[in-house]
């Protein structure tokens, strides 16, 4: 197996803060990770740590064998498809024109766009069916709609790497288990690497092969559904209270909170 990311004894903090308190892990290239935890836990730090945005992380980020740190930006933005909690444009843009902007790191210095970014943005936004309205202004489209047109724009980046913050968090449960399965189809067709940031325990189990739960800036348990689903763990993570079941469907746990 090809390790994409290795991380060991990361740290991170903004002044007094301390967002992360050394984490470890290592990511293989073609899965998907999720990682969860409470608000303030260091999940959104540790994306940015990841795609180059917070630069003097204490400890070692390795990405394809080399220190994050160590690479250009542009370097970066063609490896690494960071998808924040929150994208607004500044201004009214058309969806195609979002999508486009996913080509902007594999353009030389004062050239536009050639033939092949006409190809993988026309491709990208039929793999994330949103060609029926990539004309419109981005505002004018439903959440489920524009989180299709982010997709589009990641996957027009041909990056390895995909991070996505909270991507359906604001999306009711049908249109966000519909996206989740579009995204997990594309990064599975495309042979990306991917770490999701879920507050759904139950979806993550579904499209992820791995689990990651961190808690004030540590990872509490990092492996399999089964190897790491616990009352106990949901208890230290989340101070909830819950059972833990076989669903009777996937035949994988599914945490039952009451
Ligand atoms: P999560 O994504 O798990 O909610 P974050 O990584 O956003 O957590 O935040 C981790 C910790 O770092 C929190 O205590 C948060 O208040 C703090 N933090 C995040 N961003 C900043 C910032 N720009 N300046 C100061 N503190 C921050
Ligand atoms: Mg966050």
């Amino acid at each position: 197996m090809v390790e994409a990311l290795k991380i060991k004894d990361l740290k991170y903090s903004y002044g007094e803060i301390n967002a992360l308190n050394g984490v470890n892990l290592s990511l293989y290239e073609g899965e998907i990770l999720s990682v969860l935890g409470p608000n303030g836990s260091g999940k959104t730090t540790l994306l940015k740590v990841i795609s180059g945005i917070l630069h003097n992380y204490k400890g070692s980020a390795r990405l394809y064998g080399r220190e994050i740190s160590g690479y250009s930006i542009k370097e970066l933005a063609k490896l690494v498809s960071y998808i924040p909690q929150e994208f607004s444009p500044a201004f009214d843009l058309k969806c195609e024109t979002i999508v486009f902007f996913g080509r902007n790191p594999h353009i030389a210095n004062f050239k536009g766009f050639g033939i092949e970014d006409y190809r993988i943005v026309r491709e990208s936004m039929d793999k994330a069916d949103i060609l029926d309205f990539k004309d419109r202004l981005f505002r004018t489209l439903s959440g489920g709609e524009r989180q299709r047109v982010i997709i589009a724009k990641a996957i027009a980046q041909k990056g390895k790497l995909m991070l996505l913050d909270e991507f359906t968090s604001h999306l009711d449960p049908g249109h966000s288990q519909k996206l989740m399965e579009l995204v997990k189809t594309m990064i599975k067709e495309e042979g990306i690497t991917a770490i999701n940031i879920a507050h759904d325990v139950n979806q993550a189990v579904n499209i992820s092969d791995r689990l990651a739960f961190l808690k004030d800036g540590r990872i509490l348990a990092i492996g399999n559904a089964e190897e790491v689903l616990s009352e106990s763990l949901i208890e230290e993570v989340y101070e909830a209270r819950s059972s833990i079941i076989e669903n009777p469907l996937t035949k994988k746990p599914l945490v039952v909170f009451y």
